[in-house]
């Protein structure tokens, strides 16, 4: 049995949320050609201490930095580099609070320049699925209902659904019960409560579904070396509609990425 947060215990969760974002649109601003990952993993470091928070990735497990860095075939857990990002790439960057006892964790995919139609249709999918997994998110479904939405509207494009990884609990810890895979089947999978805080994450490859553990251990890659998108939102379960902690409205609504 999964306990729901406290209205208090939401309220720190938003704050974690509402930095995790504007954090992603700080990066989102500087993604261009010509820059590092490096580089755009310290803007985000340095952004997140100035806002009285601790980059929770770094260190996680051993992780190496504020960010996760995902180009092009790498779907998640890419480590900031001196890769210099070019012309039609795509940049996944996940971003993980520790504020005031409690965590923010968000993810979003940013084209690099002008990419590829078909690039840019993995990545509208990858995100419009995000939104078909949050409808699902209330109270009276299970995860399975969340996993379904977002696997039915994914593969009516043709694209696949990563199964190794999925979204979670969100809390004191980065990771809690329960699991929110992208797949699964209507009325299966945990009964979701009213005020448990999920963090819903599809990641989406172009081609096949197999993905493969680099050697560093961390870095998940597609074993076509096609595109891979990634998005994460953090919701709370509510009755009738979820209530969205964290939001893209930060890297959007600036007029940069056009959608
Ligand atoms: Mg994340
Ligand atoms: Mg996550």
């Amino acid at each position: 049995m999964v306990k729901p947060k406290t209205e208090e215990e939401i309220e720190l969760l938003r704050e974690n949320a509402i930095l995790v974002s504007k954090t992603l649109a700080e990066v989102g601003k500087r993604v261009a050609p010509g820059v590092t990952t490096l580089e755009l993993n310290r803007v985000a470091d340095e952004f997140i201490r100035d806002n009285g928070a601790i980059p929770s990735f770094l260190g996680y497990d051993g992780f190496p930095a504020a960010l996760c860095m995902s180009v092009n075939s790498t779907v998640v857990h890419g480590f900031p580099s001196e890769y210099v990002l070019k012309e039609g790439d795509i940049l996944s960057v996940d971003c993980g609070t520790l504020y005031k006892g409690y965590n923010g964790d968000s993810a979003y995919t940013f084209p690099v320049g002008e990419v590829s139609a078909e690039t840019r249709k993995l990545m509208d999918v990858t995100k419009a699925s995000l939104y078909k997994g949050i409808e699902a998110a209330v109270a009276g479904n299970r995860t399975g209902d969340i996993g379904y939405a977002v696997q039915t509207y994914v593969e009516s494009f043709g694209f696949s659904v990563v199964r190794e990884l999925e979204g979670h609990g969100l809390g004191r810890e980065m990771h809690e019960e329960p699991g929110v895979p992208n797949y699964g089947r209507r009325g299966k999978g945990t009964h979701l409560v009213e005020g448990m805080v999920i963090c819903i994450e599809p990641m989406i490859n172009a081609g096949d579904k197999a993905v493969y553990l680099a050697r560093n251990g961390w870095e998940v890659k597609t074993c076509d070396h096609r595109n891979a998108a990634h998005y994460e939102l953090t919701v709370v379960v509510r009755k009738g509609q979820a209530e969205q902690l964290s939001t893209f409205d930060y890297i959007e609504k600036d007029g940069k990425i056009k959608f």
